[in-house]
């Protein structure tokens, strides 16, 4: 049995980035249909259900072909929120950035933060329809990636450290068409702690 988890954080604790109404209709109805939707499809099979959910989608091939692609879309959007909500926190007033050995990472790989920024925001922006973008370990480089309705970096062997929500669910209430906007609000919810944890993990 999967388990919708709590935020982190009060539901008005991201504003005005991330509205309230936003937050409570992203988690409590959202979030919450992929883990009801992954309990029912699987029902009965109770050594799967037992798999933490980044387990599961580590390798769908444990699941029949019958309901693995509803098994990768509603265990998908399970991890993929459960993470989005961690990667977020309170926004402190000042903008914020990776440290450490991140800070570093992001620097060699991309140039400078405020590069790697721009490039990010420039796949989030520019993503065709429903999915994610996604900063993660690839066999230990840092990329920028992007993925497509549920689907996890998770199942392509990648650590994700930072994600974005770019379904249209987790803007439309306040800001419409404007994903920009959006995106450019978020980054001053990151929470590179937890970015930082798990590069570390991965390493
Ligand atoms: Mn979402």
């Amino acid at each position: 049995m999967y388990t919708l988890p709590d935020l982190p954080y009060a539901y008005n604790a991201l504003e005005p980035y991330i509205d309230e109404m936003t937050m409570h209709i992203h988690h409590d109805k959202h979030h919450a249909t992929y883990v009801k939707n992954l309990n029912d499809i699987l029902a009965g099979q109770d050594m799967v259900s037992a798999l933490p959910v980044e387990t599961l989608i580590s390798d769908l091939s444990r699941v029949s072909e019958a309901i693995r692609i509803k098994v990768k879309n509603n265990a998908g959007g399970h991890a993929n929120h459960s993470m989005f909500w961690r990667v977020m926190g309170v926004p402190t007033g000042t903008p914020r950035q990776a440290r450490g050995d991140l800070r570093t990472a992001i620097n060699a790989t991309f140039g400078s933060f405020e590069q790697f920024q721009e490039k990010f925001s420039s796949l989030a922006v520019s993503h065709f329809g429903s999915g994610w973008v996604w900063l993660v370990v690839d066999h230990g480089k840092l990329i920028i990636t992007d993925t497509s309705n549920q689907d996890s970096p998770v199942t392509h062997d990648q650590v994700p450290l930072v994600t974005i929500d770019v379904w249209e669910h987790a803007y439309y209430l306040k800001y419409q068409n404007m994903r920009a906007e959006y995106i450019k609000a978020w980054w001053n919810v990151v929470n590179w702690a937890y970015a930082e944890k798990h590069l570390s993990q991965a390493r």
